[in-house]
């Protein structure tokens, strides 16, 4: 753009209130060395005024708006084409521009990114027009109601409502409005808290957007004089969401508000969060024990928390008292006593739990446990009659035993209250809609799948569905990836799932936790039962075609790091127990021996993950 004649070339810019002030489109064009367009996070607000379409024509993007500027990144300023769309754009904006350069290449990127959020929507709009003019439906105004609703459920104004919601839950958002006002249609999410304008329709589709989500959520769709209050759920791959639907009759025409009732991947039943075959058998049997502790570990963001409320979920029924100590409260579960604690005024996990006691409880759920003194009070609820779930902050299931000992808990009481833990990781899935077997896997990448799963037990493969026979050679191993379609916005891939391994603490698992046994030890041990490690769930996942060997590397990277974690606990520990294990492998003695700790003590010391850890590497797959 030429800035300096920008700079002369005042608009009339419109307020708010309809008066009139002149505003200027301001060239000021500014250094962008600070700007890290890779990384550049741009708001759906912004975005309203201005098509896509246009941005990619004209090469300019806004990417952050304030209360009298805009931000726009331009590629070419001196093209006079795309002048005119800027002056036109400020106009519409009502805001003054800020211009700065970007290359073309950091452009296509960001519009890719843009066009990724929004197509589906504009598609739809698309899509809906041309029918419109090929089937001359006419629109909205639809005598029959049977007709109506076929329209309402054909392609166009679906899609655009499912992108809409999908966008929704994509950016967090608590509620989505659909409001028509004077001369068009409003989409506004309500995010942390704030309403914000995501994008705006043409006037004319308002009733049918409206009438769509009415049907969705079993409303009249005549009554348009009254409001009306329904729910709908979707479904999708592995996430169960519901919603909760207010029309209202507004002087510009009906309104609909959407509240979103799970704000997180859902709370939905175990097999939908990937908990499959025999670990889903140990949860369920085990949440409805009486007493006992069951943990779930795994790093921020590892979807524990979704797990936790699932399982609540299952187990909250009127005839017993569920109380919560949560950091944030993230889920609203009817019926359970929830409560968010609050360190700032001395309201910890610590002291809630010595009040959640007091309270006649029958299953406790704490957040976390952080810190010696609520690992106490835990382990203590669980043995004085009361079932606890909680958390915990380390990579491997296994890796929960030592960390709790370093926190100070006796090995025996330990044993005696611990009735599970699970690890768990999040993975993109496959969209199921795009979803194709890979061809031609290099032969080395087929071998190390197969490798990699040779210590799982041959009935659990089958049980799970896979396929492939790992013990033949010339048995085919096949994944799949998502060749990408309209419902995942030709990602491939739509929606998470989670990978898990689960230890169950029968008997013989117990009386290993008092002997003070750790690391692959455990692992073995639980092997006798059935265990399959979060790596191996996910590859069974892979090859079952629910994700991809990617991501199940991606989250599983970090477990040489657990392995280094478990030694620092491992060498604090300072107690005596028994083994009689002669059958350690040579390569555990040498590690051991590697890591200086002493082989000379009756506790066996173990922290290998896997014998032989044959590592995937990430190079091989296609
Ligand atoms: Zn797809």
């Amino acid at each position: 753009m030429n800035i300096k004649m920008v700079k002369d070339n005042n608009i009339l810019v419109e307020d708010e209130n309809n008066s009139s002030k002149t505003g200027s489109v301001q060239g000021k064009q500014t250094s962008n060395n600070q700007i890290d367009w890779q990384n550049i996070d741009i708001k759906e607000n912004i975005l309203n005024t201005v098509s896509v379409d246009s941005l990619s024509k004209f090469q300019f993007i806004p990417f952050e708006m304030g209360d009298d500027f805009v931000k726009v990144a331009v590629v070419d300023q001196s093209d006079l084409n795309t002048q005119n769309a800027l002056k036109f754009f400020s106009r519409k904006a009502k805001r003054r521009l800020e211009i700065y350069p970007i290359d073309l290449n950091s452009f296509n990127n960001l519009i890719s990114k843009v066009k990724n959020k929004f197509l589906g929507v504009e598609n739809a709009l698309d899509v809906y027009e041309q029918s419109k003019e090929n089937e001359n439906v006419g629109g909205i105004k639809l005598r029959k109601r049977k007709e109506t609703v076929k329209i309402l459920k054909d392609a166009p104004i679906s899609k655009m409502v499912e992108s809409i919601v999908e966008n929704a839950i994509d950016s967090n958002a608590s509620d989505i409005h659909i409001e028509p006002i004077a001369d068009h249609v409003r989409v506004r999410y309500r995010i942390d808290g704030d309403l914000k304008t995501v994008i705006t329709l043409p006037k004319k589709i308002a009733p049918a957007l409206v009438s769509r989500v009415k049907i969705l959520s079993n409303l009249k769709i005549d009554e348009k004089r009254k409001p009306q209050d329904g729910r709908f759920r979707i479904n999708d791959l592995g996430r169960t969401i519901d919603f909760r639907v207010s029309s209202f009759p507004t002087s510009n025409g009906e309104k609909v508000v959407m509240r979103i009732l799970d704000t997180k991947e859902g709370l939905m039943k175990l097999d939908k969060l990937g908990i499959q075959g025999r670990d889903k058998e140990i949860i369920e049997r085990l949440i409805h024990e009486p007493y006992g502790i069951i943990l779930i570990t795994g790093p921020t963001g590892s979807g524990k928390s979704t797990t936790l409320y699932s399982m609540l979920k299952l187990i909250n029924t009127e005839n017993v008292n569920i109380i919560t100590l949560e950091d944030p409260v993230e889920y609203i579960l009817e019926g359970v006593n929830q409560s968010q604690v609050r360190p700032e005024i001395g309201y910890t996990f610590a002291s809630g739990l010595r009040s959640v006691l007091r309270q006649d409880p029958d299953i406790i759920m704490v957040g976390e446990i952080r810190d010696s003194e609520t690992a106490e009070l835990a382990i203590h609820a669980s043995l004085t009659g009361h079932l606890v779930l909680s958390t915990l902050h380390t990579n491997s299931a296994a890796g929960a035993i030592p960390r709790l000992i370093d926190m100070g808990i006796q090995p025996f009481l330990l044993a005696s209250s611990l009735k599970s833990v699970m690890a768990q990781r999040l993975v993109r899935s496959i969209c199921q809609n795009c979803k194709k077997p890979i061809d031609n896997l290099p032969e080395g990448t087929q071998q190390q799948i197969k490798r990699e799963l040779s210590s799982v037990n041959r009935s659990v493969l089958k049980e799970r569905g896979v396929e492939v026979d790992i013990d033949d050679p010339n048995s085919k191993v096949v994944v799949y990836e998502g060749v990408g379609c309209p419902k995942c916005q030709g990602k491939g891939m739509k929606g998470r799932i989670g990978i898990f391994e689960v230890i169950d603490t029968d008997k013989d698992f117990s009386k290993i936790i008092t002997q003070g046994v750790l690391g692959t030890k455990l692992e073995d041990e639980a092997r006798k039962s059935g265990f399959t490690t979060m790596k191996e769930d996910g590859l069974i996942k892979v090859l079952t075609g629910l994700t991809t060997l990617e991501e199940v590397e991606r989250v599983t990277e970090d477990d040489d790091e657990e392995e280094q974690d478990n030694d620092k606990y491992v060498k604090q520990i300072n107690m005596s127990a028994e083994s009689n294990d002669q059958s350690r492998e040579s390569t555990n003695q040498e590690n051991a021996h590697q890591e200086g700790i002493s082989q000379g003590g009756d506790m066996v010391v173990n922290n290998n993950e896997e014998k032989d850890p044959p590592s995937l590497d990430p190079g091989n797959f296609q």
